[in-house]
């Protein structure tokens, strides 16, 4: 057990947890910081739509805001958080490698998985001509041919956004039945529909591969898709005690309902970009700034009012 009383130990050293700890070191708090590092898009490798790092590769955007935090009271652990508890008074953090620490508060920002689909070379495509956000990715891939695949999670809206950027998108069904409504929409949007089974996605000179179940394949720019996703809450789940982590309330600073537990990022309620997850890291290590200030000095501060259900 680490000896020292952090006032907040941060899950997860994605843009969440980076701007939360850039907060509270600027707020001196004393801050450490546990980080897996395996980002959600780490398989792109370079980030858009953040200002002064538009194209910046994922790995220095980390590393150089690392180096701006060590001005402050932060320190890092590359390491694996495996539970994370409370004890009441305090939160109790266990790694992989490093040991327990406790701290007043705990900052989740791990971050969620996307679930791709079952599609046999999906997933090594995923990231380079594989992608799911048009804002962060289809610029690059504009003006060209692109596949959107409604196999598994219903993609039609995505198709209509991606007209911004390409006027020859067809949308794969891979033997699923098409609703009207979805029907519809894809027609009202002028993007034609292709039903038959998807066998496999190959690499291309151009992009993508699709190899259809009777053998015939089609070249593609790009493959856009809506994905599932899993939050990565798997070390909460003692302290939850519930299923997920919408159960658990959260306010829009990212409080939740349990005393010392804090969410951000895209695990919390804002839309899954880096620049708000970042921004929602601000908003939730403020909110624990005030709220150990109410700790430390009763009544100098008034109650926040209590979180409202989730999402
Ligand atoms: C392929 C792809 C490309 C994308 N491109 C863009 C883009 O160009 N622009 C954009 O704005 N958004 C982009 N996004 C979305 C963006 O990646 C997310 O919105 C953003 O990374 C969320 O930040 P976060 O801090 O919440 O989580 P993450 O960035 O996912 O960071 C979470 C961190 O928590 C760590 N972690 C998880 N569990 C544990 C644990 N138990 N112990 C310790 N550490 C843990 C992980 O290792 C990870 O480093 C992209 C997403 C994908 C999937």
């Amino acid at each position: 057990m680490d000896a020292q009383l952090y006032d907040t130990v941060i899950v997860g050293g994605g843009p969440a947890g980076l701007n939360g700890a850039l907060y509270l070191g600027r707020s001196r708090r004393r801050v450490l910081l546990i980080d897996s590092g395996d980002a959600r898009n780490m398989a792109a490798g370079v980030m858009h739509n953040v200002l002064t790092n538009d194209g910046a590769t994922i790995a220095d955007f980390r590393a150089r805001s690392r180096a701006q935090l060590t001005a402050y009271d932060v320190t890092f652990r590359d390491d694996e958080v495996v539970s994370a508890e409370s004890d009441g008074d305090h939160v109790v953090v266990t790694t992989k490698e490093s040991g327990t620490f406790r701290a007043r508060t705990l900052l989740y920002a791990a971050g969620v998985r996307s679930v791709l689909p079952p599609v046999p070379g999906l997933a090594d495509l995923w990231g380079s001509s594989v992608f799911e956000c048009p804002y962060c990715h289809a610029w690059e891939v504009r003006e060209r041919s692109y596949a959107v695949y409604g196999g598994t999670v219903p993609s039609e809206c995505l198709a209509s956004t991606l007209t911004v950027w390409s006027d020859d998108i067809t949308y794969l069904t891979d033997r699923r039945e098409l609703p009207q409504d979805e029907r519809d929409r894809l027609t009202a949007a002028g993007v034609p529909v292709r039903t038959e089974g998807v066998s496999e996605l190959k690499p291309h000179p151009e992009g993508v591969e699709v190899v259809f179940e009777d053998g015939r394949s089609t070249a593609y720019g790009a493959l856009f898709l809506h994905l599932d996703i899993e939050p990565r809450v798997d070390p909460l789940r003692p302290w939850l005690q519930a299923p997920d982590l919408e159960s658990v309330q959260t306010d829009d600073r990212g409080r939740t309902s349990l005393p010392r537990l804090y969410v951000a990022g895209d695990l919390g309620r804002n839309m899954q970009q880096a620049a708000m997850a970042a921004a929602s890291g601000g908003l939730a290590a403020m909110a624990i700034n005030a709220d150990l200030i109410r700790e430390d000095r009763p009544g100098s501060l008034p109650e926040p009012p209590p979180p409202t259900p989730a999402r």
